[in-house]
């Protein structure tokens, strides 16, 4: 029903929960596309439904661009997500370490996994780039000196001995 249509209708638009990460927002974006009477309550009850049923996870990334949360169809595989945190860029991360490190843990603990989440925030490779560009161009213009310029700085840093 509700599930089935919201999840077809999805489907149908080529929205992939898988790969793309969205929050109940942009579904919801997405899927009222598709079916203009569709309200935003029945998306996020249907949301919580598949999750409670294990067919969707719900993910916060990191909260890389706020409080909100992420949904993908479970996969058979785990993943470990890679987040940028300047740009939202989130890959997946599919490898034989992950189950080594998921096996460890239980001998270790003795303990059962039910399931297992693994997020790895940092800076993708064109964000180190303009990160570094950034960081010429401030230092060109003296911003990163010594420490902020910024008056309400506790102290002042300790004034620089003879270099
Ligand atoms: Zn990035
Ligand atoms: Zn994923």
């Amino acid at each position: 029903m509700a599930v089935d249509s919201i999840r077809g209708s999805l489907r149908e638009k080529g929205v992939r929960l898988t790969r793309q990460h969205l929050d109940a927002d942009r579904l919801f974006q997405l899927a009222k596309e598709k079916d203009p009477k569709l309200n935003r309550v029945t998306v996020y009850r249907t949301l919580k439904m598949l999750k409670n049923g294990g067919l969707v996870d719900e993910l916060d990334l990191m909260h890389h661009s706020g409080d909100q949360h992420y949904y993908e169809t479970r996969m058979k595989q785990e993943h470990a997500h890679v987040i940028c945190l300047r740009c939202g860029k989130v890959e997946e991360f599919f490898g034989e370490p992950l189950q080594r490190l998921r096996k460890q843990i239980e001998s270790h603990f003795g303990f059962q996994i039910l399931l297992a989440r693994t997020e790895v925030g940092g800076y993708c490779a064109h964000c180190q780039s303009l990160r570094a560009l950034e960081m010429d161009e401030a230092r060109q213009h003296g911003q990163l000196a010594d420490g902020p310029a910024v008056s309400d700085a506790p102290h002042r840093a300790r004034p620089k001995r003879g270099m």
